[in-house]
């Protein structure tokens, strides 16, 4: 495809770049640099419209609504704490699949009153609670929530959760599901405007990327 604007993509390292590749391929965008190995965070591509910036998972709505990049890949759950303000979220790339789940320790409950929940997902667990009409203490950390339960932190945790190797591996469990989660093409809204028809084009062709990914 054509790119006649200059047009930046905020995405992360891991896995969101490695699943997001094959579907900028679709559209012929090949970066020149491999984010794990190079320090770069403008990565060029092929071409030279085309920038790709490299930043933390849950910076990258940030990036986009403010327009520092016209485009980015997040996950639902980084979008969820965000809040989407600024930005639309025209499809779901189906890519970094996982569920948001609560999770606890062996014999933990799931019902009970001010309950402690630890997570990095405070606005998703504070709604999750308040919809079950339970008040809850969120304590928010930034990583490694399967420690807090083991040391008495909290009663439970909301996280991530793909294969389950990682609670299980910490004698945890889940005990509810709150959302599938899947990482989406969010577009900022200026952008949108001004870049419609390029951006459109864009949309069109990682549609048909995803749907042949699915087959
Ligand atoms: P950082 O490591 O910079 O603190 P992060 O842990 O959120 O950020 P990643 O682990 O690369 O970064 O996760 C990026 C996104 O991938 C998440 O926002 C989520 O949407 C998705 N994701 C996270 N964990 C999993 C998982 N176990 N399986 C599938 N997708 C996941
Ligand atoms: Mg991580």
């Amino acid at each position: 495809m054509i790119f006649d604007k200059p047009i930046t993509i905020a995405l992360s390292k891991g896995r969101i770049f490695e699943q997001t590749m094959p579907l900028l391929a679709h559209a012929g965008i090949e970066p020149r640099d491999d984010p794990e190995t190079s320090r770069k965070l403008i990565l060029a591509t092929n071409h030279s419209n085309v920038k790709l910036l490299i930043i933390r998972a849950t910076d990258v709505p940030t990036y986009v609504q403010w327009g520092a990049a016209d485009m980015g890949v997040a996950g639902k759950d980084v979008l969820l704490e965000h809040g989407g303000e600024g930005l639309y979220e025209p499809l779901d790339l189906n890519i970094a699949r996982c569920r948001l789940m609560v999770a606890g320790a062996e014999g933990a409950r799931l019902d009970g009153d001010r309950l402690r929940i630890a997570t990095k997902y405070v606005n998703s667990a504070r709604r999750h609670f308040a919809a079950r009409g339970q008040q809850v203490e969120i304590i928010k950390l930034y990583g490694s929530m399967e420690l807090a339960p083991l040391v008495g932190l909290s009663d439970l945790i909301v996280d991530l959760v793909e294969s389950g190797n990682t609670l299980k591996a910490n004698g945890l469990h889940t005990l509810e599901h709150i959302t599938d989660i899947s990482s989406r093409l969010i577009v900022n809204r200026a952008s949108w405007k001004m870049k419609h028809a390029l951006v459109a084009r864009f949309l069109d062709t990682l549609r048909e990327a995803v749907s042949t990914a699915a087959d």
